[in-house]
């Protein structure tokens, strides 16, 4: 690191469990972040700031009006441009060192394949299961650690599944395919600063991943209601009949 990037870096490289190896290990990192939306701003607002190295920005949108209200990469001069390249046009003002290359395309099948196995950590920042699923059977063959986010409402819920263990649920043990249906916040709503915890604590979760410590959340379904302010978590266990993960 240069002079510059130790002063950028030098409230991380304070912490004990970061310092300057810590740090190092973010800048060797590279995230893909699946959405660049209501999760996905402030995820990788905090992974860019934090100095990830490397950052692939997903996503086939535009953004539009009705966005603005939550999604804080965007901005209203913005409206009608591809969401991809304007978070990375934000990002990249706000952290030139990380190297962000934005794909304005929704991917799936073996364009998700490939992006998940060139990366090291998954955001999953999507708003919808089929993406979910997709982006969860891509993490479970190449065992890259997942980050999953959800927001509706006044509700979110964050878990995380390192899949680098061999004994890791997946997203799939916890909502198997085919049996939940779209909540989606066009029709619901959404408090827009639920969108803004939820994508905090994914970011917060992939940094501890990417410098080598104890997420602590992995295993476990974190749960918030922003009505009341309360968190509760359920166990997240592996599901030996799990139509993904089961036999990997
Ligand atoms: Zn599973």
């Amino acid at each position: 690191m240069n002079d510059e990037q130790l002063l950028r870096y030098s409230r991380h490289i304070l912490l004990n469990e970061l310092g300057i190896e810590g740090q190092e290990r973010l800048r060797s990192a590279h995230a893909l972040v699946i959405g660049a939306g209501g999760l996905g701003s402030p995820a990788t607002l905090y992974l860019a700031s934090a100095g990830i190295g490397t950052l692939t920005l997903v996503d086939g949108d535009r953004v539009d009006l009705t966005n603005l209200q939550r999604q804080i990469l965007h901005t209203t001069a913005r409206i009608g441009t591809p969401k991809a390249a304007s978070g990375q046009q934000t990002l990249s003002a706000l952290n030139p060192d990380v190297r962000i290359k934005a794909i304005e395309a929704r991917v799936e099948g073996p364009g998700l394949d490939a992006l998940v196995e060139q990366a090291s950590i998954v955001l999953d920042c999507s708003d919808n299961f089929a993406t979910r699923h997709a982006v969860n059977r891509a993490c479970v063959a190449h065992r890259r650690p997942l980050v999953s986010g959800a927001a509706i409402r006044f509700d979110g819920q964050v878990a995380t599944f390192d899949l680098r263990g061999a004994q890791s649920p997946c997203y799939a043990c916890l909502f198997p395919p085919g049996d939940g249906e779209d909540e989606l916040c066009s029709v619901m709503g959404v408090f827009a600063p639920v969108t803004g915890i939820i994508g905090t604590v994914q970011a917060a979760e992939a940094l501890k991943l990417a410098a080598g410590i104890d997420t602590g959340l992995a295993g476990r379904l974190l749960i918030l209601d922003a009505l009341a302010m309360k968190w509760h978590d359920v166990r997240v266990p592996r599901d030996p009949q799990c139509p993904v993960c089961a036999g990997c």
